[in-house]
């Protein structure tokens, strides 16, 4: 199914609708089926608003990459203000967190590859956080 704003050309009524497909839209307005539910006109077009569509990597465009980077830098400050940070012994301290061990709290700090699989493995979640330009210095 394919959602479509549509308008009715009339009087600039807006609402939406669901088709099979773009083929099936055009059948049903040029048969008259679709009405306008405000005041029933079947003169229906596509309304101009288009919703977004999430393009391939590839296509991704520097201006939506940097935006995605500036919410992974916020999110990376979000967890540095509200965590403790307990440097290369990130590892042990979340296993004692996991296990009891350890006051229950939110801790960023180093670990290796090899560490974050074994605290995935004993289903300690870990996330990596993307390095913020101030760690660049
Ligand atoms: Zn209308």
């Amino acid at each position: 199914m394919i959602h479509f704003a549509l308008r009715c050309e009339a009087a600039a009524h807006d609402f939406d609708g669901w088709f099979r497909s773009g083929e099936d839209f055009e059948g049903q307005v040029s048969r008259g089926l679709v009405t306008c539910p405000v005041c029933g006109s079947t003169e229906i077009a596509k309304a101009l608003m288009r919703p977004a569509v999430s393009g391939t990597r590839d296509e991704r465009s520097p201006a939506e990459a940097s935006r995605m980077m500036a919410a992974l830098r916020a999110m990376s400050r979000e967890v540095r203000a509200n965590a403790d940070y307990v440097g290369p012994a990130f590892a042990e301290e979340a296993r004692k967190i996991h296990y009891g061990e350890a006051d229950e709290r939110r801790i960023y700090g180093e670990a290796s590859p090899v560490e974050v699989k074994g605290l995935m493995e004993e289903g300690i979640a870990a996330l990596p956080l993307p390095p913020l330009p101030e760690d660049k210095n």
